[in-house]
């Protein structure tokens, strides 16, 4: 077993078989260790102190109706924050789709007797598009299974776009405020470049899978990912103490918001919840006969399109996409 040290300061690298950069836990240099992998196209999302999560925490209870009400009794166990690897990166798609959609038209006519009457069928429609766009994809660059909050995270970081630091350009002094634990990344650039286009082609699919009835031509191409860099972000997960039972929020390192919770059902919450599964029961009873009289291919295709959405072991998922404009 070779001991990997620090290229700048010299001290051991904690390195495990899957290890493609090593951040030194001293300096915050990374270190490339194996894989393809650019070190200077390494940012970090610089995160707040434990102390300003902390802080942040008691600050959501307070402004949460619920916890507020159970403040004095609740109690910070544990606070643990790390930076977590994600690939970013802009795919550039193109090509046709054709697809058919069922619709309802409806025609108004007076009948025999003088009276007003509708008349409505079904009819099929035949739509064709010109895809031409650029999508921002994130996905994690480890291959575990994602945990709790992580979806939310990376929403909260499309919305917000927080500065990005290049690691190499980091200090050892600015390092020491920022220091966190970092997971190791364990899909590296040429990986992440692959799955990038074949999610790129997914998100397309799944979006016309969701709107049409059914896709009679589907020939879109993914361009070579463009500004493909890794980003550390920093998240950070307060466990806190209630009745004896554990809950916990999760934060965003770079601003300190709340972005997923468990928390306790107060009596009151849970009699609420109780009144509003036995009313969705009703409405879904109600829905699916109407939905059924009125034969609504619609209803079964959008929840059809929002499961396949989220799909896919990588799990490459679109920020924004922007529809850009191209001479030539
Ligand atoms: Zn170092």
């Amino acid at each position: 077993m070779m001991a990997y040290k620090c290229e700048r300061c010299g001290a051991p690298l904690e390195v495990s078989p899957e290890t493609i950069v090593a951040v030194c836990s001293y300096c915050g240099y990374p270190n490339h260790i194996s894989g393809n992998i650019t070190v200077e196209n390494i940012a970090l999302i610089p995160s707040l102190d434990k102390n300003s999560i902390a802080k942040a925490f008691w600050d959501s209870v307070e402004h949460d109706f619920d916890l507020k009400r159970i403040r004095d009794s609740i109690e910070i166990v544990e606070i643990e924050g790390y930076y977590t690897p994600y690939w970013v990166g802009n795919v550039h798609v193109e090509g046709d789709v054709d697809y058919t959609v069922r619709e309802e038209e409806c025609e108004t006519y007076t009948d025999s007797q003088g009276n007003t009457q509708t008349r409505c069928h079904t009819v099929e429609k035949h739509y064709h598009d010109y895809v031409n766009e650029v999508l921002r994809l994130i996905g994690s660059a480890r291959r575990q299974v994602r945990s709790f909050g992580v979806d939310d995270l990376l929403r909260h970081y499309s919305k917000t776009k927080p500065a990005e630091k290049p690691l190499v350009k980091l200090g050892e002094g600015e390092w020491e405020k920022l220091k966190l634990e970092i997971l190791n990344t364990e899909i590296d650039e040429n990986q992440a470049r692959l799955m990038m286009r074949e999610d790129a082609i997914d998100v397309i699919r799944n979006r016309y899978s969701s709107k049409a009835d059914r896709i009679d031509r589907f020939d879109v191409r993914a361009d070579e990912p463009e500004n493909v860099h890794l980003v550390l972000l920093p998240m950070w997960t307060v466990y806190y103490k209630f009745e004896n039972s554990i809950y916990h929020s999760v934060f965003a390192g770079w601003d300190g918001k709340r972005i997923a919770s468990t928390e306790p059902m107060s009596t009151l919450r849970r009699a609420e919840y109780m009144g509003g599964v036995v009313l969705g029961i009703l409405i879904g009873a109600i829905g699916s006969a109407y939905g059924a009289s009125i034969a609504s291919y619609a209803l079964s295709g959008i929840a059809l399109g929002l499961g396949s959405v989220l799909s896919g072991y990588f799990g490459f998922k679109v920020l924004e996409g922007q529809r850009i404009e191209r001479g030539g």
